[in-house]
């Protein structure tokens, strides 16, 4: 099934719908796994899922026509958003790589690591104020973190934001409601990818006051073990009259902007295996 919800004015309804930015939340089960088309035929990717997931992901970029990763964002370094980030730095040609400095020690982080040494490719520090692209009226900035506490991994994943024109897609890793809160960016952002597969840490009122949302996407896992999203994260968001999508239930969602005009579509294919 293939839903569609067409957001804003359509005064250019005659017009062809040409997007410039598509933003591609895959259906990765528990974890987040973001595909970015660029103006000028750039690519994004943003975090990869568990370890199991590279091949599944690699051929979904490349049947959307890409070759190379432009640029390769690991918000932050757990598994369910690097895990099959070396595999794919070892199929893909990949550009510039951006993660926040920490130097956690786990398995998937360290392979991440010998895969990016491995192609000769250095890491450049994410962390808030760096402008990652800039292209006629599209952006993608990092607005977190501001410092780093390796003691609360979670909190130190990049915070990115993406403009089109007039809208906004705000990415956020895992980072807690108690630590986006103190950010002093501009959250305000027309979707807003909700932090930590919807977890009770995720949202609170005063930060999606903030941040005023009118489309949420959680990406979560079908049955997953720790009751993502929580009931109170949705009644919240529900309360406030934003519309959600949930990767579990609807599959990969992918939002497109021309910059005046924003369409969401839900059941397109996942790289979750049996669905
Ligand atoms: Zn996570």
């Amino acid at each position: 099934m293939l839903l569609a919800a067409l957001l804003g004015a359509c005064e250019r309804e005659a017009q062809p719908f040409s997007p410039t930015l598509s933003v591609h939340f895959l259906d990765v089960g528990e974890g987040d796994s973001i595909f970015i088309e660029l103006p000028e035929h750039k690519a994004m990717l943003v975090d990869a899922g568990d370890s199991y997931l590279g091949l599944d992901i690699t051929e979904y970029i490349q049947k959307a026509g890409y070759r190379k990763i432009d640029y390769l964002v690991a918000t932050h370094p757990h598994a369910d958003h690097i895990g099959s980030m070396s595999y794919i730095v070892r199929h893909m040609p990949v550009g510039d790589v951006y993660m926040p400095r920490v130097s956690e020690g786990s398995v998937p982080f360290r392979n991440l690591l010998s895969a990016l040494k491995e192609q000769g490719l250095t890491v450049k520090e994410g962390k808030a104020g760096v402008n990652i692209l800039h292209s006629g009226e599209t952006s993608v900035d990092i607005l977190a973190p501001e410092s780093i506490d390796e003691e609360e991994l979670n909190n130190c994943s990049l915070v990115l934001k993406l403009t089109c024109g007039r809208h906004r897609v705000l990415l956020t890793g895992d980072m807690e409601a108690k630590a986006m809160e103190v950010l002093d960016a501009d959250l305000g952002a027309d979707v807003l990818k909700v932090a930590h597969h919807g977890s009770a840490d995720a949202l609170s009122e005063s930060l999606l006051r903030r941040i005023a949302p009118r489309v949420a996407v959680i990406s979560c896992g079908a049955g997953n073990d720790y009751g993502h999203p929580h009931a109170d994260t949705v009644r919240l968001l529900t309360r406030s009259g934003v519309k959600i999508y949930r990767t579990d239930a609807d599959k990969t969602v992918i939002v497109t902007s021309d910059g005046k005009t924003l369409k969401v579509t839900a059941g397109n294919p996942s790289m979750e295996r049996g669905n």
